[in-house]
């Protein structure tokens, strides 16, 4: 996801296609990049955006925590030794930063056994909810958007097709519910899996479950632009 003001943008997980579509780099200077957690489809990215010829760029990760399931094997994830422009800094969950006027809170999610946080970006009076990788919010991360006045938009975690149980990911139906418990106004669903519903049979189900509903569900697609 880039987050665009009038000077710049913001850059909020990238994942392999930055590699090969590195274009967009250049297009508008990266004032700051922020990563949930370092797994491929979220970190591949940076190995791009790390040689942009550019002043530093602030790169916020999460809690660096070991991450090994009960056998003792690590799930892969990128490793970076050689940041270049990237200057990155680890965020405790529920830390508060803030980049050239947009204010980021990082959030805990529910992601396994990987450390991951969101993040609750704020500027000019608008909030926007990002919220993948996660199965459901913990409760914490649920106060704090509850307490939010108005959320112009959550971006959540909509990775399986209806029915389908997994402790790392919503599916479609749970990322609806979750939209609703969030009174977001604009609902972005996303993280979409080769194994969820085809492109039109998600977008169909996603109609007939929200209908009526006062606020706007979308499901994502490459180049969405949403402005607020
Ligand atoms: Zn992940
Ligand atoms: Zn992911």
């Amino acid at each position: 996801m880039v987050l665009f003001d009038e000077d710049g943008q913001y850059v909020v997980d990238c994942g392999p296609a930055a590699v090969s579509g590195g274009h967009w780099v250049d297009v508008t200077p990266i004032k700051g990049v922020f990563i949930s957690h370092l797994h491929p489809d979220h970190g591949l990215g940076l190995y791009s955006i790390r040689w942009a010829v550019q002043r530093p760029i602030p790169t916020f990760l999460p809690p660096d925590t070991t991450e090994l399931d009960d056998e003792g094997i690590g799930h892969e994830s990128v490793r970076i030794v050689n940041w270049l422009s990237l200057r990155p800094n680890r965020l405790d969950f529920f830390a508060a930063v803030e980049v050239d006027g947009l204010s980021a809170t990082a959030l805990e999610l529910c992601h396994g056994i990987t450390p991951t946080q969101g993040y609750l970006f704020e500027r000019g009076g608008v909030s926007i909810a990002y919220l993948i990788d996660s199965k459901g919010l913990p409760q914490q991360t649920a106060e704090l958007l509850d307490a939010v006045d108005v959320l112009n938009c959550a971006v959540v975690d909509a990775t399986y097709r209806p029915g389908r149980e997994d402790p790392r990911h919503n599916n479609v139906d749970e990322a609806i519910d979750l939209g609703v418990q969030l009174a977001a106004r604009v609902v972005v669903l996303t993280h979409v899996g080769h194994h969820n519903l085809s492109k039109p049979e998600l977008e169909a189900h996603v109609e007939e479950r929200t209908r009526g509903f006062d606020q706007e569900f979308i499901c994502a697609y490459d180049g969405l632009t949403l402005t607020f």
